[in-house]
């Protein structure tokens, strides 16, 4: 071998490695439109390549709280992944309608989804469970028994047969129970009320004498303006603010029985998660538990200001729900979670879990969180 090739071949070798490399970045990356090679020439590998993916969501764009968490989680990854991961996202209504979510990102047509799992009791009545459950658990129980406890294994399970993988990926916290057209001063009061109010809630509301209405929430304030619904219930003081929703009823009622801390979520398309590399898995299941303490961290911080606002600059009158309508409400509640479980075996199995689950937690809660705010005042 002489001095000579000894000096060309690696240099020969070097231009047809870059020139491979070359036509590979000009070729359509692999993923059906998933991926996307580099424009500056520069080799795509596992480590470059980049994932462009849609993100739809039941929320109007950048609504308070629940409209700008998936922004943060999309601008949070495309940071972590150096770019890797591009993901835009969509407003309700602006690619697929707010109630299309699931099907949306189940079918591919985005690779991902941000919503509340109990706008899907259609598919299975169980999904409510990893949303919320009237009188159930609170945000601080939810992400114990999801994390913790067992829920997110059975999530993974009913999603996977949608073709979806669900996180959670933001809560509320105790919601308000709603917005009136007039006063509740007992059951009767309930009786062929029309109320937007979604989830388990809904189906409670109807045993309760009551018409549930279900809208996304960028119709709310118009069907409640117009007289179509009489009532409705939406978040917390922080995001019904922001729906202008005491232009459009006077009544403002509490405890959020119905939703005593709904879990959001994030779900990706099956497909479209198996094929990322696991660092960007990794960065997705980080990144979507710090945006579900940061979402529940955001109303705690924000609903009180709100809340003032309503009553002293706007005149709205706050109310508790009485305690005949609350109990009768209870009663009503334990019968339509407890037929959740009729639905198929795994429906079962959420419910069992779920339900042993807050029975644990109340025994201990009972003597912690609940004695501790009892005593505090
Ligand atoms: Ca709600």
């Amino acid at each position: 071998m002489t001095h000579e090739t000894l000096k060309l071949r690696p240099a020969t070798l070097v231009a047809c490695l870059c020139a491979a490399l070359i036509m590979l970045g000009c070729a359509p990356a692999p993923g059906g439109g998933q991926g996307e090679a580099q424009g500056n020439g520069a080799p795509i590998t596992e480590n470059t390549k980049v994932y462009q993916w849609k993100m739809v969501t039941t929320w109007p764009k950048n609504l308070p709280g629940l409209g700008t968490a998936p922004e943060r989680l999309a601008d949070r990854l495309r940071v972590m992944s150096n770019g890797r991961l591009d993901i835009k996202v969509y407003g309700a209504g602006e690619l697929v309608p707010a109630l299309e979510v699931f099907d949306a990102v189940s079918q591919g047509t985005a690779q991902m989804g941000h919503g509340a799992a109990y706008y899907w009791r259609g598919k299975n009545p169980a999904t409510a469970m990893f949303a919320t459950v009237p009188f159930g658990m609170n945000a601080q129980e939810m992400n114990g028994w999801l994390h913790y406890g067992g829920g997110m294994a059975l999530w993974r399970e009913l999603y996977g047969q949608f073709n979806l993988v669900p996180f959670a990926a933001g809560n509320s916290g105790v919601q308000m129970a709603g917005w009136f057209n007039k006063e509740i001063n007992s059951i009767e009061d309930l009786q062929g009320l029309r109320m937007r109010i979604p989830g388990i809630g809904g189906e409670v509301f109807a045993r309760a004498g009551g018409v549930p209405v279900i809208l996304p929430g960028g119709e709310i304030f118009t069907a409640l303006q117009t007289g179509a619904i009489d009532a409705t219930e939406w978040v917390g003081p922080y995001n019904d603010l922001a729906f202008s929703l005491h232009k459009a009823a006077k009544y403002y009622y509490y405890p959020g029985w119905h939703e005593p801390g709904p879990t959001l979520e994030a779900m990706v398309n099956k497909e479209a998660w198996e094929a990322l590399p696991p660092d960007l898995q990794a960065m997705i299941e980080v990144a979507t538990q710090a945006i579900n303490e940061d979402m529940l961290s955001e109303f705690t911080a924000r609903n009180n200001a709100a809340l003032d606002t309503l009553i002293n600059e706007h005149g709205v009158q706050l109310r508790r729900l009485p305690d005949d309508v609350i109990a009768a409400l209870r009663d009503a509640s334990k019968e339509v979670v407890a037929e959740i479980a009729d639905a198929d075996p795994l429906a079962k199995k959420i419910y069992e879990s779920y339900m042993a689950y807050l029975k644990d937690v109340r025994r201990y809660h009972g003597i912690s969180e609940q004695a501790y705010l009892n005593v505090r005042e």
